[in-house]
Order: C-alpha cells, then structure tokens, then sequence
C-alpha cells in the first residue's frame, strides 16, 4: 500500500468527523485549523466525514422508498455526503489563501473490494494525492468511499471515513495520522453514562480494536486494524483545540512518546446497545446444523459479535448468536425458512438485549477478572443472559433495561475503587 516518500516535508493526515464539519461555521473552524497546519510547514492531506447528520438523513430518504434497497444503490446514495463537505471544505481552505483540492474516493486512489456497503479497502493508489501535496496543495479526500475492480462506488461502512483516514496514512507514508472529533479521546466507558469515565493516556491496537468491535462508537473499527497491521501510530483528539488525545499505538511507542510504563489490567469497560440476540431454538444434535445456519447467514452479509451454544435437552440444541441490529431485517428475510430446513422448533429475535464488556491485555494475565466481573454484576442484582471471553475481553449480555447499571458497576470496580 506504501508509496515512495519524494516530499521533505512531514506528512500529517488529518480526519475530520462529521460533527467537526457540521456546519458552515464549522467548516471554516477546521479550514482555519489545516491552514494554519499548512502554514507551519507540513503537506496535510484530510479526510472528512459528511456535514452532521447527512448520512443518517439520506438513510432516512431511501426508508421512505424502500426497506430493502439494493447496496449498489445505497452506497451511490451515501458517498454524496462526502462529496459535499470535501469540496465546502477545499473551497474554506482556498478563501484562507492556501491552495487546495478536493478529491473523491476514486479519485484518491482508495480502491476497494466490491462488497456494497461494507467494502474493504484493498489498496491506496496514492499518487495523485501526493502530487498534490507536491505542488504545496492541501488535498481534501471523500472519507468513508472508494472504488470496486469493476469501477463502481463502495462505501466501507458506517463510521468508516476512520479507515480511509489510517489507509491514506499507510498509502502516503505518512508521519502522523489524527483522528479528530468532538470528543477528546478514548474514554474508559461512555462519559454520557458513566460519570466517572476517565480519558485513556494510550491503549494498544489489539485493545482499541477490541473496544470498537465491542461497542466503543469512537472508531471505525477497520482503522485499528489496519493501524495494527502497518504499525500506524495514530491520535484521537478534539478538532476544535489542540489538546493531547489518546493514541493508539504500541508499548514501545507510547513508553518512546510520553514514558509512560503503566501496566493496567482493564483499559475500559464498552458497551452496545445496537445488538440483537437471536436464537434458533431446539435444532436437531448433529454434525453439520451450525455449519448450514452460518453458511446461509454469513452469505447475507451479516456480521455476527459471537455464538453461544447450550447443549441439548433431548438431542437438540440451542444455538444463539448476537448480530448488529441493523442486520435484523436481513436476518428475518432467511430466518423461518432456515429453522425449518435444519428441522429446529422457532427463532428467537430479541432486539432488547445490549452488551457490556471489560477490554484489557491484562485479563489474560491477571486471574480473578472474570470472578470479579461475574461478582460485581450479582451484587448489582444484574441478570448475565450470555457470557462470551477471549484473553482481551469478557462480554456479558444482558437485558436492555440493566444496561446503564450494569456499566456503571463495572466501571466502579474496575477504575473508581482503591
Ligand atoms: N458519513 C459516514 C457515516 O456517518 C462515514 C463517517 O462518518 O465516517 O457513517
Ligand atoms: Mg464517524
């Protein structure tokens, strides 16, 4: 993905999200930012969200139309928001006297695979951005889009102008990448329900990941993966004030950085609230069921958190699984035939459900999480509906109404007590 580096100047990519670009007067605050980034000698090349709430408001108009729209045309609709804070912003940046150029996805380079709606960026083609910075322009790339083999418009996602950010970072070679937004870096829980959350100093890229996936709405979660696999060190921070954020990066890097030597056990407790839990209930005890279920449903497109299995009463078993609840309408397209194919007794779908979790490298190390997690739930008097564990995470299920209660008695064991 890495272009040759024939500039002497620093590279430094700049994200700004959708917040950030919200209005007029924001776009002229961030144009003002990445002028005076300019001024100071470094080529910039920034990547925006769309303005606010568009996407969601264009997601809104294809409702009116349809439930079920063709992904082709979802991601035509949806890369348009894009377009439009680019170029306001190129034009922002220009009035301030210094020279710039908005691109497309397409444009920029960022080639993607063909899955509609949830592509993944395959290659950045850097060149034509880089001779911008070249010729001293500050470019300013559509985030969250790219272009398929076959030429056609892809969208990575929601969220995903992240990834477009780290990816144009990896295909620049650049030597900073921020993330900036309105918040001012990653916090230990989500401050609108903990009061107590804390701004993480630093965390690794297997743990930011793990918080994303788990719920940490922050970041896009293909832009860690893509910042593990390049070893992209990168910053989220406010957009409106320079004030030190959180990186996300290696151990070297942060004890290089700031020194910092901390040795933490959980490095934040995500939650989420957009999962559903279904469950295909009774299906028959035989080699072959799970792989048939998967098969059909991971053929949707459906991205699935995790799957539990209990075992059988009376030769069946019940097979549950939690997916993002925007994939629910999907899901319903497939699920009454599936059980009836595989010869199970019904489908469960349980939208009132949401996940709590406690992320950190130190579970693998520390024994005596889990026990504590399990314990500090009781105590809350927090029913557990589904327990899923690896070495960075326990994530426990539980009903959408103990939710709130269920992360702040967490949060308090973990980082408020001793
Ligand atoms: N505009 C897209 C969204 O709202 C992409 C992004 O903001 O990163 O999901
Ligand atoms: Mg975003």
């Amino acid at each position: 993905m890495t272009e040759t580096k024939s500039l002497d100047q620093t590279i430094l990519v700049q994200k700004y999200g959708g917040s950030s670009v919200a209005s007029v007067d924001h776009i002229k605050r961030v144009a003002e930012r990445v002028a005076r980034c300019h001024r100071e000698g470094h080529a910039v090349a920034v990547v925006v969200s769309a303005m606010g709430k568009t996407t969601d408001e264009l997601v809104g108009l294809s409702k009116q139309i349809t439930d079920l729209p063709t992904p082709r045309e979802m991601d035509m609709l949806l890369h348009a928001g894009e377009i439009i804070s680019s170029s306001l912003l190129s034009m922002a940046i220009c009035e301030l006297g210094v020279p710039s150029r908005s691109f497309t996805g397409l444009q920029a380079g960022m080639r993607t695979d063909d899955a509609h709606t949830r592509a993944r960026i395959q290659e950045v083609q850097g060149g034509r951005i880089l001779k911008a910075l070249e010729a001293g322009q500050v470019a300013v790339i559509a985030g969250f889009q790219g272009v398929s083999p076959a030429l056609e418009i892809t969208t990575l996602g929601r969220g995903g102008s992240d990834t477009s950010a780290v990816a144009l970072a990896v295909g620049l070679n650049a030597d900073r990448c921020e993330i900036l937004t309105d918040v001012d870096g990653i916090y230990t829980a989500d401050p609108r329900l903990v009061s107590g959350a804390k701004k993480i100093e630093w965390c690794s890229y297997d743990e930011m990941l793990e918080m994303a996936v788990l719920g940490a709405r922050v970041l896009h979660s293909r832009s860690v993966e893509i910042a593990r696999k390049y070893k992209v060190p990168f910053m989220v921070g406010l957009s409106q004030q320079e004030t030190p954020g959180t990186w996300v990066c290696t151990r070297e890097f942060a004890q290089k950085e700031f020194g910092s030597m901390e040795q933490v056990v959980v490095r934040g407790v995500p939650h989420n609230d957009k999962v559903a839990k279904i469950s295909f209930d009774r299906v028959p005890d035989q080699p072959g069921i799970a792989a048939k279920l998967f098969e059909t449903i991971g053929a949707l497109g459906v991205n699935i958190h995790f799957i539990v299995q209990a075992q059988s009463h009376e030769g069946t078993n019940d097979i549950t699984f939690i997916i993002s609840d925007e994939d629910v309408p999907r899901l319903r397209t497939v699920a009454e035939d599936l059980i009836q194919k595989v010869g199970g007794q019904e489908v469960v779908i349980d939208t009132e459900v949401a996940t709590i979790s406690v992320v950190g490298e130190g579970i693998a190390r520390e024994p005596g999480v889990a026990a504590q997690v399990f314990k500090t739930l009781a105590e809350a008097n927090i029913n557990i509906d589904l327990i899923s564990t690896s070495n960075l995470m326990i994530t426990c299920v539980v009903a959408l109404a103990q939710m709130e209660a269920g992360l702040q008695a967490l949060h308090g064991a973990f980082f408020e007590e001793g």
